[in-house]
């Protein structure tokens, strides 16, 4: 199909045909573990295609053989995000986690170094520090205020930069919305690569993407997601997606085949669902975020307030902001005035919003960082990133603005 509309037009009908599910609007959700085959030499020829012995005939399509390999509803699924994302070819997990650990296990190898962005989501930080250490593969963090400079010459000092494999980068940053720059990154895999070693780069891009953030465009080689948040966004799922060429998906989507850890079809079917209304829910939540941030903007007993709108023309943060998003998204953090105990009274107070983890989702949430997301992390690390007692990390949904402000304010007064 010639692709003239924009992604979102697609998102109901593209990669579907109804005369193959007899005629229904939508998709049924393919609930099976096989598939049978017309006839033996059919099986045969899926199975070549699968296991690349034979080359495609122009315009074939891999045949469904068993559910680990594909299904009806994780294809179609997987074909709608290539649109938002303008990539050739995505892959869905179970869990963001997945398709993170997924991405490390194909691209690094015991010896191998990994060079990621701080601070990164506790689960992906777990994972490299305490799994990829165990099996051999070496890391280095850098912050967002280090420069391109630093950051190289940082790589060479470790002794291991002819062993760097995979560069991974969380922006914005959970939870301050700190910025890293995706085409300095890539100029830093360009740099330490050569004709016998690649240096892949991958950006997690969970707070802004699909709609506001397109890394591809600033050199990124692999664009993850959680698909738990944005993309699933109704906080009744776990899912995670890979996007990128084809060459680099071909191997993701072997390792997924053999790890098993593809997207179910009743969760590929419910995604399909949020896909239809990505960009509507997203443009009312950033709507929201910019009301309720201009509220707390000027409020007695807010600190310090963290959200990508109010960037400073001169700022760095301001210059990577222009060249990476088109929107300032839904997430926020602030600091109250005093401790923990003044933080906690606040969430305490809140009636509509609601304390949890998680982000991205209709309903609104708020957590407290420094006793919830990251509490592992290491005190000094906490602080050089501004994670504080009093910070709290606000995930804005579509409410009516004036109802989230009305009980942000109710909670503030009662601090
Ligand atoms: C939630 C999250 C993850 C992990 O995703 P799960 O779906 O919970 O496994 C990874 N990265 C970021 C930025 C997240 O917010």
């Amino acid at each position: 199909m010639k692709l003239d509309f924009h992604p979102e037009s697609h998102m109901m009908t593209h990669g579907y045909k109804p005369e193959l599910s007899e005629g229904a609007i939508k998709p049924p959700v393919f609930q099976t573990s096989t598939f049978v085959f017309k006839t033996a030499e059919e099986g045969k020829a899926f199975f070549e295609a699968a296991y690349g012995l034979r080359n495609p005939e122009p315009n074939e399509e891999l045949g469904l053989i068993y559910s680990r390999i594909n299904n009806p509803n994780l294809q179609i699924l997987e074909e709608r995000l290539c649109l938002f994302e303008g990539v050739e070819e995505c892959a869905f997990f179970v869990s963001g986690m997945s398709a993170i650990s997924t991405v490390m296990l194909e691209f690094l190898k015991p010896g191998d170094l990994l060079l990621y962005s701080l601070p990164l989501y506790g689960g992906t930080d777990h994972f490299i520090n305490h799994f990829l250490s165990s099996i051999g593969v070496k890391s280095l963090g850098f912050r967002p205020d280090q420069t391109k400079e630093e950051i190289i010459k940082m790589v060479d000092e470790s002794g291991m930069a002819h062993n760097l494999s995979l560069i991974y980068v969380e922006t914005p940053a959970n939870p301050t919305n700190s910025l890293i720059d995706i085409r300095m990154c890539s100029e830093i895999a360009d740099h330490f690569k050569d004709q016998n070693r690649s240096v892949y780069l991958a950006v997690d891009n969970t707070y802004m993407g699909p709609l506001w953030s397109k890394p591809h465009q600033c050199g990124a080689d692999i664009v993850i997601y959680s698909a738990t948040k944005y993309i699933g966004g109704h906080s009744d799922l776990l899912a995670g997606a890979i996007l990128g060429s084809s060459d680099i998906m071909l191997r993701i989507k072997t390792l997924r085949t053999f790890l098993g850890n593809r997207a179910s079809p009743h969760t590929s079917w419910l995604l399909m669902r949020s896909l239809e209304t990505l960009k509507l829910r997203m443009e009312q939540q950033a709507r929201n975020a910019k009301k309720v941030a201009e509220y707390l903007r000027g409020h007695p007993k807010i600190s310090k307030l963290y959200y990508l709108g109010f960037l400073t023309d001169s700022s760095k943060d301001y210059e990577i902001y222009q060249k990476q998003y088109s929107s300032p998204g839904a997430m926020l953090a602030f600091e109250i005035e005093g401790n923990e105990p003044e933080a906690f009274r606040f969430l305490n107070n809140l009636k509509l919003i609601k304390l949890a983890v998680s982000l991205g989702s209709t309903e609104s949430l708020v957590q407290h960082p420094a006793s919830m997301t990251h509490i592992a992390m290491c005190p000094d690390l906490k602080k050089s990133i501004g994670i504080t007692d009093s910070l709290v990390r606000l995930s804005i949904g579509v409410e009516h603005f004036e109802d989230l402000i009305k009980d942000i304010g109710a909670a503030l007064d009662a601090v």
